[in-house]
């Protein structure tokens, strides 16, 4: 196991987030590569965030799916930080010594290849509604599936990370809260708060609206729901989301695609697809969609 940040060396800086700083970072003795997120306590627990140790106590639990992102320690303590990290930036108070995902994530994926093939999306669709079903089934609603927070490894595995605005349901259902999360990617009920602000949401399926917006995403080549040309700006997202009549569908997508992204964005928290639904959905039924490998060969052939 990891005993301390003492043993740990930093390559390279993988991401910044509104959270904290992600690095790359080398364990010597066991001759592997993390990735190491520092938290500030000073910049979190303010705004858009939770305190930083519920995000702890979250990345605790949910480490039996290979499909969530594995964290493989937590410190919490300020004088693990030495003077050498120090003056290498390293100076949160909460460290979680991470998984490495060597693929990096969607969003850098989407950057260099702008659009995903389907049989890619599959892989991705399938991986992110069993990493949910796992998450659900303990109370975790992730509220932030987003293609930054999506990450792949060398073997082309697509694991769901960032439990930054996570949420631990005590209910089934449960009051709104619309602070929380990236707004592009909320579903309609988190915006609506005249219809159902004073009601209780389920919130599961928020995280499937969420589903729906990145693999449309994917296909299109863009960010969905506003037109190209778009700011998109709070108000802008909010309309399109809440109120927007006309889904912009590639022309080229399969039925099934269409029928499954349709189930993850209807509108209507009450009626929209759920995870059991649609895992069992043609979509992902199909054979093409079946190993990581179409991920691997497609997306880490640099
Ligand atoms: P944000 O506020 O932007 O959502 P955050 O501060 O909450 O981000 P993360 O989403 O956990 O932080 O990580 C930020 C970025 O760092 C990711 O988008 C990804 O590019 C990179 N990253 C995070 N964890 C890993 C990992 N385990 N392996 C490889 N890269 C990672
Ligand atoms: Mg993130």
């Amino acid at each position: 196991g990891i005993r301390s940040l003492l043993d740990l060396e930093k390559v390279a800086v993988l991401g910044h987030g509104n959270g904290g700083i992600v690095y790359k970072v080398h364990h010597k003795k066991n001759n592997s590569f993390y990735a190491l997120k520092v938290l500030n306590f000073d910049r979190n627990g303010i705004g858009f965030r939770q305190p930083p140790t519920l995000e702890a106590e979250i990345l605790k639990r949910v480490v039996d799916s290979p499909y969530i992102v594995r964290c493989h320690a937590v410190f919490y303590d300020h004088a693990n930080v030495t003077p050498t990290l120090q003056t290498k930036g390293v100076s949160g108070d909460l460290s979680f010594v991470m998984e490495y995902m060597e693929g990096g994530s969607l969003h850098d994926i989407l950057q260099q290849h702008r659009r995903l093939p389907e049989e890619v999306i599959c892989v991705l669709a399938k991986s992110v509604l069993e990493g949910l079903n796992y998450l659900h089934g303990m109370n975790i609603v992730h509220r932030d599936i987003k293609p930054s927070n999506l990450l792949v490894n060398e073997k082309g595995e697509v694991k769901i990370a960032d439990f930054g605005v996570s949420h631990v349901v005590e209910g089934r259902f449960e009051a709104n809260d619309m602070n929380a999360g990236t707004c592009a990617y909320m579903s309609p009920e988190r915006f609506d708060l005249e219809r159902w602000g004073g009601e209780n949401v389920d919130e599961f399926v928020g995280d499937v609206w969420s589903l729906g917006v990145v693999m449309l995403e994917c296909l299109l080549g863009h960010f969905p729901l506003i037109g190209p040309q778009q700011r998109p700006d709070w108000a802008t997202l909010m309309c399109a989301i809440c109120f927007g009549e006309r889904l912009e569908m590639p022309e080229k997508a399969s039925e099934e695609f269409q029928s499954f992204v349709r189930r993850c964005l209807e509108k209507d928290w009450r009626k929209r697809g759920t995870v059991l639904e649609l895992l069992k959905h043609p979509f992902v039924k199909r054979n093409s969609c079946c190993s990581n490998k179409v991920m691997r060969d497609y997306v880490l052939c640099r």
